[in-house]
């Protein structure tokens, strides 16, 4: 296409004959004898150049702008050109200096090229503004077609009757411009009382949002405190349970009938749960009010500490803990201490009876944040329970299986949340887990 159009124009240029419009089409016996029979005339050369070009870079993009679209304008310039020439009956727009005229097809035909080109793109370069579905594209698209239509319509009214006699040409244009001005006023003011209409509508909602955000936090605030303050109050009245319970069993233990002995025994082992549980929703609610400021930490000292915590039950289990550099982050090292302490606390404590546990902490750069792992050999978890474990109070195991409340996971993953992290978990029952925490990187 390119060749071709590149010849014609050297053809018309240089009034050269290459043979080429005669290839496919013998000129007829009899025809206007034509220095150029069957050319393809000088625009639709110039057209097919261009064209061929912009198909040729069709996905090409330069900063955000796409080559193809501004090339595809300029035909689209060309077969406007053509057709108004011809609605118009003014041939200059067709026929530049003598060579051969464009004719009607070829017009209609790249008009629909220039469409269907800009169409196969439609999310790329500046067609993404006009079909993003926002409200200003919506508009400007439909201000944009109108604009065509009419004017094209009442440019090809006002030369009919100029040319049937029945107005002078200054008349004409003043009829032209005053109506042209008079209906773009008419679809801009609608289009102005339409936009305004949605801007109020966005304002409400905005407002409405605003108003349900502050209950929201209000709301928190209030949750927040009403967990703090009943856990808070519930230690003291528990604690007095507990105690007493536990007077009562070292004081009259074997004093009592067998059931009695039962009996004190779960109220015991009852209070101290529940006594750890209340431990732990207080730290759970406390995650954000009680967090350190934040400050550079050397990640692997925080392991450290937390190694040093884990020290007895490391030991009591003769694991194996193995870890890689470690990096500098910028968190709360006091609670980063506490998720590496609770997420080998639960390798070590969800270990396989059989086995020694081995765990292995890495971190790895991904993009802008630091992931995390801690891998264990343990007993593994199903995946449909990848989610809950993070919940409060979420178990797997009956009471007496395993020590522990259940709210481990639920302050590590507050702790993560509070950090901008996330955390997750792969495993599968039998074969061990890894757990992932990400930590963004704000050096
Ligand atoms: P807790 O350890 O007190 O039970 P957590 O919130 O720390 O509570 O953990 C929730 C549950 O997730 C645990 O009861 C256990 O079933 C499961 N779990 C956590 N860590 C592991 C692990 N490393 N291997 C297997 N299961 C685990």
């Amino acid at each position: 296409m390119i060749i071709i159009g590149l010849l014609t124009i050297i053809e018309h240029l240089f009034n050269l004959n290459f043979g080429l419009d005669q290839i496919l089409f013998i000129e007829p016996y009899g025809a206007t004898n034509t220095f150029s029979p069957n050319r393809i005339s000088f625009i639709t050369a110039i057209e097919l150049v261009i064209t061929s070009i912009a198909l040729l870079i069709l996905d090409k993009k330069v900063n955000k702008h796409v080559p193809t679209q501004y090339l595809m304008i300029l035909v689209g310039i060309l077969a406007l050109m053509v057709l108004l020439g011809y609605l118009y009956n003014a041939p200059e727009f067709y026929q530049i200096y003598n060579y051969n005229a464009a004719s009607i097809y070829g017009g209609v035909s790249f008009m629909l090229i220039f469409l269907a080109v800009l169409a196969a793109r439609p999310e790329r370069g500046f067609m993404m503004v006009l079909t993003s579905g926002e409200y200003g594209s919506v508009f400007g698209l439909r201000i944009l077609l109108a604009l065509a239509i009419i004017s094209v319509f009442l440019g090809w009214l006002r030369i009919v009757g100029q040319n049937l006699g029945y107005y002078s040409a200054a008349f004409g244009t003043t009829l032209y411009t005053i109506s042209i001005l008079i209906i773009l006023s008419i679809l801009v003011w609608n289009s102005i009382l339409s936009l305004n209409k949605t801007d109020r509508e966005r304002k409400g909602a905005n407002e409405e949002l605003r108003k349900n955000l502050e209950e929201l936090e209000i709301s928190n605030r209030e949750l927040k405190s009403f967990a703090f303050i009943t856990s808070h109050d519930l230690q003291e009245p528990l604690r007095t349970i507990a105690s007493y319970a536990q007077l009562i069993e070292r004081r009259y233990k074997g004093q009592l009938d067998p059931d009695a002995d039962e009996f004190l025994e779960y109220m015991v082992s009852g209070a101290k749960r529940m006594k750890s549980m209340i431990q732990g929703l207080l730290d759970y609610s406390q995650v954000e009010a009680k967090g350190n400021e934040f400050k550079v930490i050397n990640s692997e000292k925080a392991l450290d500490t937390a190694l040093c915590n884990l020290q007895h039950s490391i030991d009591h289990c003769h694991a194996e803990i193995t870890y890689d550099n470690l990096p500098l982050i910028l968190a709360d090292e006091c609670q980063i201490v506490r998720v590496f302490q609770n997420l080998i606390g639960n390798a070590l404590k969800f270990r396989k009876k059989d086995e020694a546990p081995k765990i292995h902490i890495s971190a790895k750069k991904d993009g802008n944040e630091w992931i995390f792992s801690v891998k264990d050999n343990g007993i593994g978890i199903d995946d449909q329970y990848f989610d809950m474990i993070f919940e409060v109070f979420k178990r797997l195991h009956a009471i007496g299986e395993y020590s522990g409340a259940g709210i481990g996971l639920a302050i590590v993953k507050r702790i993560i949340d509070r950090h901008g992290g996330h955390i997750w978990v792969e495993s599968s029952p039998g074969k061990g887990s890894k757990f992932y925490f990400t930590i963004p990187i704000k050096l």
